[in-house]
């Protein structure tokens, strides 16, 4: 009932208006797929269970959530703890969920990037800023140059509290044409210069959640829509107000009503088979 009061809140009274049109947006047949979600513990204190999760894609009308590890204090050195909660969320809910494993790249991660990769998961998910990394370093050049030998996205976070993106990414994407890459938060402190970089890189995805409006703008307006994913980063954004920020910014930039399909679900979906 809590998640049910969750929603309500942000789709009633003031936001009733907002959430009609953003609905209206949204094709009535269209499996809205979500790129970036948590499951487990914070060190801030925020949590998120896989049963929170579904009941929020239920009163929203999301299908399917890529769903990884917070920046969890309870991780082992390997990240296995935090990395089983999200396997056992996806055991609960199959269908729903498609897992990925984190890491901390200055750790010994091999066993559990093995581990990971024989268990099923479906990608890996890394945060520079709560790892504290560059992504030029040569335990993460090589750890995405493990992850294109295994087949596997990455989901890169790419938003608030970065330095460096375009810069020291450039060499990895061009190494491995064929590694697909998921940039969290469409790389919005650098969203322009990431645009035209990537714009040649096909397997370069920008992911929506939790950027400011002005970037979002910028982004729709100088991306091929078809390299833009949707995301909600629950548990620190929420399906209304992300579906309605991304949907907003791409009629604010002029986009055609046709692209909505491909960036509320087919871009990356289909990474998915
Ligand atoms: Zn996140």
């Amino acid at each position: 009932m809590e998640q049910r009061h969750g929603i309500e809140a942000l789709t009633s009274g003031a936001m009733a208006s907002v959430w009609e049109w953003t609905k209206s947006k949204i094709p009535s047949d269209l499996g809205v797929f979500d790129a970036h979600a948590h499951i487990g513990v914070d060190i801030d204190g925020r949590t998120m269970t896989g049963e929170g999760m579904r009941e929020r894609m239920q009163a929203a009308g999301i299908v399917q959530s890529i769903v990884f590890p917070l920046n969890d204090p309870n991780a082992r050195d390997d990240y296995s703890g935090p990395n089983d909660v999200v396997w056992s969320a996806y055991e609960d809910y199959p269908d729903l969920f498609v897992p990925f494993f984190r890491l901390n790249p200055h750790l010994d991660y091999d066993g559990e990037f093995a581990r990971c990769i024989e268990r099923g998961f479906e990608g890996l998910k890394l945060h520079p800023v709560s790892q504290e990394f560059e992504l030029d370093n040569p335990k993460v050049v090589r750890l995405f140059g493990m992850a294109a030998g295994a087949n596997i996205p990455v989901l890169i976070h790419a938003g608030f509290a970065m330095q460096r993106i375009v810069e020291p990414l450039l060499p990895t994407v061009e190494k491995h044409p064929n590694l697909r890459l998921i940039l969290g938060h469409a790389a919005m402190v650098e969203t322009l210069e990431a645009a035209r970089q990537f714009e040649g890189h096909p397997n370069v995805l920008f992911e929506t959640s939790v950027v400011q409006a002005k970037d979002l703008y910028v982004l729709f307006s100088s991306l091929d829509p078809g390299r833009i994913s949707y995301g909600s980063d629950i548990p620190y954004g929420d399906y209304p107000s992300t579906l309605h920020a991304t949907l907003a910014a791409a009629d604010a930039a002029g986009v055609p009503d046709e692209h909505i399909p491909g960036i509320l679900s087919g871009n990356i979906r289909r990474w998915f088979g």
